[in-house]
């Protein structure tokens, strides 16, 4: 198993980056849809599906957003978590040294169906080895998908 020894917590609260800034540190080169698709998703400030992301980018393939997300997510500028229909929604955040899942649990609410980066919470570091998996499985990294009401369904 690979140990998870990370120390990086990222508030979802905190200013984004750039997209400049962000596609220098990952050595990607600029283009106007990887930097639109950025802008997008930080302004977003929540996981958002590919139709949305397409919505709110004039005129750009589809083909190309899906191509530019795969790299983002490679490059771990962009993490995802999978939706209540199961499609993947893309977020802004994760750095080189933790797998983007690793950095925050995600929450589903079972009332208005929105999805949320929890940047203040932290999955504990000893979260895998606490669950007690069996011998020869192999974990990468875990998801966390918290499910309940958000609190604008609470209130
Ligand atoms: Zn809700
Ligand atoms: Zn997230």
């Amino acid at each position: 198993m690979r140990s998870t020894t990370t120390t990086t917590t990222t508030a979802t609260a905190s200013p984004a980056p750039s997209p400049d800034a962000l596609l220098r540190k990952a050595a990607l080169r600029k283009t106007p849809v990887r930097v639109g698709v950025l802008e997008v998703l930080a302004r977003g400030r929540r996981p958002m599906s590919v139709p949305q992301i397409l919505g709110k980018l004039k005129g750009v393939d589809t083909v190309t957003v899906y191509r530019t997300l795969n790299t983002f997510v490679r490059k771990r500028l962009v993490h995802r978590v999978r939706g209540e229909d199961r499609s993947w929604l893309y977020a802004v955040g994760g750095d080189e040294q933790t797998p983007p899942e690793h950095l925050h649990p995600h929450f589903v609410c079972d009332g208005c169906g929105k999805v949320e980066c929890l940047g203040d919470a932290e999955i504990p570091h000893a979260f895998v080895e606490s669950l007690g998996v069996s011998a020869g499985y192999n974990v990468s990294y875990p998801e966390v998908v918290l499910h309940g009401t958000c609190p604008r369904c609470t209130a």
